[in-house]
């Protein structure tokens, strides 16, 4: 059995009591409510240009809406349908530069658009929208092609084709982890410029107090309360930021709307050869996809308008799609719930007008998915409305410009607040790795090389497991029969990615709770000593915790 990882602990605390230590009664320039990728986003830029900031969230980092996206880094072809030019343009240099910056975490892939008669347009014509789009991407990507019946079951025989009229392949990009580690990669960055960042901390009330905001905050761990202060506030709350807002009775000019969209993660359905995206059209005509992840494949994603942020896929919800894919699909047997491993849902925050009346909206789906950022001079406080993935450095740089308004100085932007270490860095890290042969420590021969996957997981932090591993072979053997992790990982896990709860482990830290069926959890060998690795003494309490919390698949 492995010792219970007290590297978990700071001279016995750990990383996340320290930090609310230092919230308890202190002083920031910058309080970030929210750490979804808004919130990590705009600590990270502001602490890496010299702010102090804290930031808590009342779940886990990355846990709400930026935890159930498609992981797609794109442009939003889909978004010409409505002429948003500005938009797709600013999306694709997004796209482009994250694609630049984040080069083994963000991978240009291929989107095989098979158009059948529900298509509202024909090949030629969504082929000629491909080639606008690959020009308003500033030709960032590889370049589109149109294929005809033949190519498209050629090129991916699972494509059922009676009725087809064409198709049409054109580029963007995706996450090969998971959106909310994503999320956490800002949050790291946050942290190691000194930010004060702490998971499941509630904000429970602010108030002006002379020139600054005096903030009740809870941690929902322990339930202890205690109060920060802070000169101004970013309000990151993503589908809350105006009940935040009321809250201190700030009125903005924007407020927020919610369109639900719910995915399906079931067996991979395309071939193996190389990643790639299926895009259908459904019967009401929106685009649907097939998204690879790892061995597994995601379908979605619905649109649909509520009034709660707080949503769960529902029976017709996954009717809908199942239907969707099936008819669109040539499997050997259809697709059912009990192919179903795991569903995400969450409701994308759409911006609109306070006093414009959004019924008017009458196609739902063409309310615009670009953000708005607005500075409060009265009461110092900047919110974020709306946002994608994509676009989040152009929100970190945003936010951070607005804070300096509010008369905080911020050191010159170096753009190194973001990123993957350089290329010198990368070298040595593989040739280390080579050195001392890690790739044969691989036992699952199906899975990529281990070198490419600490690289890309951890970045810099990926010597210290190489040294792990050096030091005690043991920290190279694959802990849980049915998901891709060392041991040497889950003490790093322990010790720098403030893990609270099982779940922030399977779920955001990793993807195991998304691409593992719920009975190999179970029965994963490894699974309690995984525990014991980040909880100690606590592992059999968070197992049980884990259990009773995790959605099941009705
Ligand atoms: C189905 C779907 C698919 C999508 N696909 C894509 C995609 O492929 N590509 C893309 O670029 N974008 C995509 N998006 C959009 C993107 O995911 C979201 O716009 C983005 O995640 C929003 O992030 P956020 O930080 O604003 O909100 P959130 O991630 O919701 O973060 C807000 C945080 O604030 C916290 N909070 C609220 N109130 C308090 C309080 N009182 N105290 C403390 N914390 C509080 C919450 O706990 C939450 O974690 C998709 C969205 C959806 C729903």
């Amino acid at each position: 059995m492995a010792t219970p990882s007290v590297a978990a602990t700071l001279w016995g605390m750990t990383l996340r009591d320290a930090n609310i230590d230092r919230l308890r009664s202190g002083l920031f320039d910058v309080l970030v409510i929210g750490a979804g990728i808004n919130g990590a986003v705009s600590s990270a830029a502001l602490a890496g240009r010299g702010a102090s900031v804290a930031m808590v969230d009342r779940g886990d980092f990355g846990s709400f809406t930026s935890q159930e996206s498609s992981n797609l880094v794109w442009g939003g072809f889909k978004y010409l349908e409505h002429y948003e030019l500005p938009l797709v343009f600013g999306l694709c240099r997004s796209r482009n530069r994250l694609m630049k910056a984040y080069p083994d975490n963000i991978k240009e892939i291929s989107f095989l658009a098979a158009l059948d008669r529900n298509a509202p347009f024909p090949p030629w014509f969504a082929a000629i929208g491909a080639v606008a789009y690959w020009m308003i991407g500033l030709f960032g990507t590889k370049p589109p092609k149109l294929y005809d019946v033949e190519r498209v079951k050629s090129e991916e025989p699972v494509i059922e084709t009676s009725g087809l009229r064409g198709g049409v392949q054109y580029q963007d990009a995706y996450l090969i982890d998971n959106d909310s580690r994503f999320v956490f990669s800002f949050v790291r960055s946050a942290i190691e410029a000194g930010a004060c960042v702490a998971n499941y901390v509630e904000l429970v009330a602010a108030e002006r107090v002379d020139d600054r905001w005096v903030a009740r905050l809870r941690n929902l761990d322990s339930g202890e309360e205690f109060t920060t202060s802070a000169r101004t506030i970013v309000n990151a709350g993503g589908p809350f930021v105006d009940e935040i807002n009321s809250d201190w009775g700030l009125r903005t000019e924007h407020r927020i709307v919610y369109s639900k969209g719910i995915h399906l993660v079931v067996p991979r359905l395309t071939t193996n050869r190389h990643d790639r995206v299926l895009a259908f059209f459904d019967d009401t005509q929106r685009l649907f996809y097939v998204i690879p992840m790892g061995r597994r494949s995601v379908i979605g994603t619905t649109d649909t308008r509520v009034d709660t942020p707080f949503t769960a896929v529902d029976t017709d919800d996954r009717r809908f799609l199942l239907d969707q894919i099936n008819a669109r699909l040539d499997l050997d047997s259809p697709l059912t719930v009990d192919d179903v491993i795991a569903e995400r849902s969450g409701v994308r925050p759409l911006v609109v007008k306070r006093d414009g009346d959004d019924r008017k909206h009458v196609d739902w789906t063409s309310l615009s998915r670009k953000h708005e950022i607005e500075r409060d001079d009265d009461l110092n406080v900047v919110t974020i409305f709306g946002g994608k993935l994509t676009d989040c450095l152009n929100v970190g740089e945003e936010v951070a410009r607005e804070i300096e308004r509010l008369g905080i100085p911020l050191e010159k932007d170096l753009a190194n607040w973001y990123g993957e270490p350089a290329g010198a860095t990368r070298a040595e890290f593989f040739r280390q790795a080579k050195l001392m042969k890690l790739d044969r420590l691989r036992v699952k021969p199906e899975t990529e090389p281990l070198s490419d996957r600490l690289w890309r997981r951890y970045g810099r932090r990926a010597f210290d497991l190489l040294e792990a591993i050096r030091a005690d072979p043991t920290m190279g053997e694959d802990i849980m029969g049915s998901a891709d992790y060392l041991r040497a990982e889950l003490h790093n896990a322990a010790e720098h990615e403030m893990i609270v709860k099982l779940d922030d482990f399977m779920r955001r830290r990793s993807k195991i709770d998304l691409v593992v069926a719920d009975d190999d959890i179970r029965n994963s060998p490894g699974l309690h000593e995984v525990a014991e690795i980040l909880f100690g003494a606590e592992a059999d309490r968070r197992l049980t915790e884990y259990f009773a919390e995790k959605p099941r698949i009705a």
